[in-house]
């Protein structure tokens, strides 16, 4: 189906951070949505704001249970992605990536739908290759707290070829590298998130181990560009394309830029280091590149500046109101 054509689109996890800003982008270009959530890390404000468009539809639904809805494209990015969320019920996490992916694929076949796999950039565990192709296997532990998400997105990947491979479903994996910006939850409990509400509210911030772990943060408008791109290919293969920043930078040298961007007079406190967390992550994207004509435009500073935007206004918003306190940042439960 090409951008052109307009579509019936499921965005499964479409009140969460990326969803949020995939379904306002389809809506823009266009389509009908279809946000199917359980809402255990989504937002009710964001349901609110895609409720504006017309032809916008939110069904509260969790992946686990059978759906049969009309569809013509799936973006699946139903799942809890910042650690200590998807930690919290781990085993819930596993059924959400094993069951719950089958039952999207179970419709994706009844429909002739095409789906789009939102993988991960933790599918190469603490890599031992750098940057990281989509060729490198992996380097991933079966058994730790991280195990629930990094094995649940591997069994989805599998679950991905099988049906392809089984029924021809039309299956694309994309692996997401670390994305941020508006549209992220005050208590996500991710690096982006945690550094800039503490660094808003003058508090201590949080930094796991000595700080030298590196991530490669891409924009979220920038990551939209590609799933978009990816989605509507028409003879794309099933992948996986790598989509993320290649510009890489320490957790301290990230602590650093948002409190000079936030003119912050928050220090720095050093917790302990996250159990396998993954030293250096930075992906190649040569392949998305070559397949997509994508890479990201937003830089780093530019991208930071306008997420710490949004979290001033969500912040201001809460204070104005009266109606709640501003949620704290969320932190790993060993730290
Ligand atoms: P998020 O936690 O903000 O959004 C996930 C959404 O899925 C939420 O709205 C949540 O309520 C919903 N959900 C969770 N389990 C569900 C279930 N069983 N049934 C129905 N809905 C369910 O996370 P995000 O950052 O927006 O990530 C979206 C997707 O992208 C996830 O699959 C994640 O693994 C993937 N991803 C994100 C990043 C990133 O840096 N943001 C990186 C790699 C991969
Ligand atoms: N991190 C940190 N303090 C925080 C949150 C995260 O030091 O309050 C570190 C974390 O240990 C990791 C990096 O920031 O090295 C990215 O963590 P995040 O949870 O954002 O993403 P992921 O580990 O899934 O890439």
């Amino acid at each position: 189906m090409s951008r052109n054509t307009k579509a019936t689109v499921l965005v499964a996890g479409g009140a969460g951070f990326i969803g949020v800003n995939l379904c306002r982008r389809l809506l823009q270009d266009g389509h009908e949505v279809i946000c199917l959530d359980n809402m255990s890390t989504g937002m009710p404000e964001h349901v609110d704001e895609l409720s504006a468009f017309p032809a916008f539809r939110f069904v509260k639904h969790d992946i686990v249970e059978p759906m049969d809805l009309p569809v013509d494209q799936i973006f699946n990015l139903a799942c809890p992605a910042s650690p200590p969320a998807y930690q919290a019920d781990p085993v819930k996490t596993t059924l959400t990536n094993v069951v719950g992916v089958r039952n999207l694929l179970e419709l994706a076949r009844v429909n002739g739908a095409r789906i789009l796999q939102a993988s991960t950039s933790e599918i190469y565990g603490d890599p031992k290759e750098h940057p990281q192709k989509e060729d490198y296997c992996g380097c991933v532990n079966t058994m730790g707290p991280r195990s629930c998400y990094d094995e649940g997105k591997r069994c989805a990947e599998t679950l991905m070829s099988d049906y392809r491979r089984m029924y021809g479903v039309d299956t694309r994996v994309a692996r997401i590298f670390n994305t941020y910006g508006p549209g992220m939850r005050e208590d996500d409990g991710r690096v982006v998130s945690n550094f800039i509400i503490e660094a808003l509210q003058g508090l201590d911030i949080t930094i796991y181990g000595n700080g030298s772990h590196t991530r490669s943060m891409c924009f979220v408008d920038d990551l939209v560009e590609g799933l978009v791109r990816f989605m509507d290919q028409d003879r794309a293969d099933a992948g996986p394309i790598n989509l993320g920043s290649p510009y890489e930078t320490t957790v301290l040298g990230f602590a650093h830029l948002v409190v000079e961007l936030t003119g912050s007079k928050s220090e720095f406190v050093y917790l302990a280091d996250a159990i396998d967390d993954p030293h250096v992550r930075r992906p190649d994207i040569s392949r998305a590149t070559e397949q997509l004509g994508w890479e990201p435009r937003v830089g780093l500073v530019e991208g930071v500046k306008e997420t710490i935007a949004y979290f001033r206004g969500s912040l201001n918003a809460a204070q104005a109101s009266g109606d709640r306190a501003p949620h704290q940042p969320r932190l790993m439960a060993s730290s």
